[in-house]
């Protein structure tokens, strides 16, 4: 299931290290390296799937699980009430540089919309 030369799939596997706050069965997250808000999670499946074009029919139960591990991982960070911004970016239109599918958790100052 790990594609050789995933940053992520490695940070999964435990071979590059990273701050972790949230691990489940399907989900792990960890900060990001270069936090663009004062909370700057980083949300994975433990799947190997290169962007939200690659979803496979089955898949949902583990994309579902990245929003309820935001969930958590929010109300840890206490950001529920004051809100908090949740992105995936898609292909290189969207900036993905990582080509495996992560839900980004940002909270902790105000966001503007439209996004850049
Ligand atoms: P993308 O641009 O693909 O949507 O987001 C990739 C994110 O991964 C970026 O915000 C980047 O800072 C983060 N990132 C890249 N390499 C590493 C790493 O080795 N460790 C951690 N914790 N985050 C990383
Ligand atoms: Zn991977």
């Amino acid at each position: 299931m790990a594609e050789e030369q995933c940053l992520f799939c490695s940070i999964v596997a435990g071979d590059i290290p990273a701050d972790i706050v949230f691990e489940s069965d399907t989900a792990i997250a960890f900060r990001d390296i270069n936090p663009q808000a004062p909370t700057h999670v980083i949300i994975i499946p433990r799947k190997h799937v290169a962007t939200i074009n690659d979803l496979e029919t089955g898949d949902e139960g583990i994309v579902g699980s990245l929003f309820s591990a935001a969930k958590e991982i929010a109300a840890e960070e206490e950001l529920s009430e004051a809100g908090y911004r949740t992105v995936m970016n898609c292909n290189k239109a969207a900036g993905q540089s990582v080509f495996h599918i992560h839900l980004h958790l940002l909270g902790g100052r105000l966001f503007a919309w439209p996004p850049g």
